[in-house]
């Protein structure tokens, strides 16, 4: 099928696609060719080439740490000279074309300088601009406040800006031309064998984003999710058809459990050690945390021994310093023993729809990890992802072990979509104007297109939960374990390592993880038999309690909003996973139906 008569389409250039003048007189070409085929076209834009590095280069060199508010004021100047550069270069080619910042097309953002989120964009100029037969530029990455002051949305933000726009004006597609033909299995500057997909679904490609895989800002991801745009991610000077990244239900492969793998370098641990066990405590970390939009991943919550409790949590390197002012204040208001840092560190992760239940997935994880002599440093999982931090310098090795022992590289059975949005969103677009579901609560007061929904709160009691308590630090120990679980047959669900701790000359860590209550004989049995006797703890019946929605760990006050709700049901936390759909915690099966109506009441469901 072909796009219908008169659509819209948008367009997105990265940097290195507009980096020269003859680079952009070839975008140019490419928005002017959707313009003959009769289309609408809205052209978004980043910074030409490094020109973004190079202007937070310049500010550092001004002054070591750039005011939030006049370091957006510099940025958003690499995208306007591109857009102007654009429109040129398409009126030079006989079009009529017309550019605007992001404040003039009217992008309102809250006020979170270089991390701003967007609240709502007014459509009139555009569509007055398109009406009058114009190609439309718009500088990405960039909006106002309600005060007038120019915002950035966060490194990579330009994607974002296309795919929000995609959803407003209700656009066939939105075409992100890149520097790659599209979505690889994992990232192809560092894994050469990684294979182009031809389609990804919208929560594989949040996570692999979220994790990691640069080529799309997650949050772009989070906007075509709710408002259902076909994204289209292709090379910017290649005609080839790219990857669509599409819903659930268009995308689906046959077979396949893991779609991808991703890296992400740039990570640094942070540990709290004998913080005292109250409710309250740890909940109080992570709500200044996220007051500051620093998001927390990989959060391990350890058993309280003698009335001390131990968290670790992972953020994005540039947030280091940032989290440890706040975590250290509330470490010593708390009278924590010790905090603790680690930024040589990396986190690898599959990702795939098909992989809800975990025990295969798992344990070929941990087996290439041990073959390549990778020590794994702490393990989270969600539904679709099982994540393990590693050391840093260990981050591309681990990654290429993993992606080979999936064999990501061999071709399945693939869906192949032409040039053209694929029928099924197409119609989706057509219909739905606003968010997925009309029941979903928004969360926060103003209402705004980029705040987090949450869809729905669920309770599982069907789950027990089995400790070991002395797994030593060294490869080869979790893959272990999970060949046991598996060859017996049993499924499991979430997982979690925490990092090691010095016992005498040994350093040991504690790995949890949940499996069916019917199968917990079977696992003790076959755990006693790997381990020794006195090394695993059950608890028979534990309740698992989820918070589901859109965007949930980017948005940063889910996770606190959950942990604050329950510890003011006095409810206590032994497990923690998240993704960008949905966010878990287990508890005592005693606490369930208390803690589902605390979850109900704390989201508005
Ligand atoms: P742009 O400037 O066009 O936004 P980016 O540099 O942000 O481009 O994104 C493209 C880059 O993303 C690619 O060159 C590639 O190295 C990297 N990348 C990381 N993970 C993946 C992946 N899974 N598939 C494709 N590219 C990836
Ligand atoms: N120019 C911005 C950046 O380099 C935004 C973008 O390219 O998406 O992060
Ligand atoms: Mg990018």
């Amino acid at each position: 099928m072909g796009i219908s008569s008169v659509a819209i389409v948008v367009q997105k250039f990265g940097g290195t696609s507009v980096a020269t003048a003859t680079k952009i007189q070839a975008a140019a070409r490419r928005a002017i060719d959707q313009h003959e085929r009769g289309h609408q076209v809205i052209v978004v834009v980043s910074a030409m080439g490094h020109s973004t590095d190079e202007l937070i280069d310049l500010a550092r060199q001004v002054t070591p740490r750039p005011p939030a508010r006049e370091l957006d004021m510099l940025l958003s100047t690499g995208e306007q000279v591109s857009v102007a550069l654009l429109a040129m270069a398409i009126q030079s080619q006989g079009v009529p074309s017309i550019s605007f910042t992001g404040s003039q097309i009217g992008i309102v953002t809250d006020s979170f300088h270089t991390k701003a989120r967007i609240r709502n964009i007014s459509t009139d100029r555009m569509k007055a601009a398109l009406d009058d037969g114009k190609i439309v530029i718009v500088a990405g990455f960039q909006g106002v406040d309600e005060n007038y002051n120019i915002t950035t949305l966060g490194r990579g933000g330009s994607d974002t800006t296309a795919v929000a726009l995609a959803a407003v004006i209700c656009a066939s597609a939105c075409e992100i031309f890149t520097d790659v033909d599209g979505v690889y299995t994992t990232d192809p500057r560092l894994v050469p064998d990684a294979r182009k997909l031809d389609t990804i679904s919208y929560d594989e490609m949040l996570e692999m984003a979220s994790l990691g895989a640069g080529v799309m800002h997650s949050r772009s991801i989070e906007f075509a999710k709710k408002y259902h745009v076909p994204i289209h991610v292709r090379h910017a000077s290649r005609p080839d058809v790219g990857t669509w990244i599409v819903d659930e239900l268009a995308a689906r492969r046959m077979g396949a459990v893991v779609t991808g793998a991703a890296l992400a370098k740039e990570e640094a641990r942070i540990t709290v050690r004998g913080l005292p066990d109250r409710p309250g405590v740890v909940h109080g970390l992570f709500r200044e945390l996220a007051e500051r939009h620093v998001v927390v991943d990989m959060i391990v919550q350890n058993v309280a021994k003698d009335g001390l409790a131990e968290v670790t949590f992972t953020v994005d390197e540039d947030d280091l310093e940032n989290s440890l002012s706040v975590v250290n204040k509330a470490a010593a208001a708390q009278g924590a023993a010790s905090v603790q840092s680690d930024r040589e560190v990396a986190k690898v992760s599959v990702v795939g729809s098909g992989m809800k239940i975990h025990s295969g997935v798992a344990v070929r994880m941990f087996e290439a990890l041990a073959l390549a002599g990778v020590n794994i440093q702490m393990i989270t999982t969600s539904e679709i992802k099982i994540s393990v931090l590693v050391a840093r310098s260990q981050g591309v090795d681990a990654l290429r072990a993993v992606h080979s022992a999936f064999e990501l590289e061999v071709v399945p059975a693939d869906l192949r979509f032409s040039e053209d949005p694929p029928e099924i969103a197409v119609t989706l677009v057509q219909k739905n104007q606003g968010p997925v579901s009309t029941e979903s609560a928004i969360v926060g007061s103003a209402p705004g297109m980029e705040d987090l929904v949450i869809s729905d709160v669920e309770l599982d009691t069907n789950q027990a939960r089995i400790t070991l308590l002395n797994v030593p630090d060294k490869p080869g120990q979790a893959a272990l374990v999970f060949r046991a679980i598996a060859d017996a047959g049993i499924n499991v669900d979430m997982i979690v390592q925490d990092i090691s701790e010095q016992m005498g000359r040994e350093a040991h860590t504690l790995l949890s993880f949940s499996i069916p209550s019917r199968d917990v004989t079977q696992a003790v049995e076959a755990l006693t038999q790997l381990l020794g006797p006195n090394s695993v703890a059950v608890d028979p019946k534990i309740a698992k309690l989820s918070v589901m929605g859109v965007g949930i760990r980017s948005h940063t006050g889910v996770a606190t909003r959950m942990f604050a709700a329950l510890a003011a049901a006095n409810i206590n936390i032994s497990m923690i996973n998240s993704s960008e759909v949905r966010i878990n915690v287990a508890t005592d099966a005693a606490h369930g139906e208390i803690g589902l109506e605390a979850l109900k009441k704390a989201f508005d469901i």
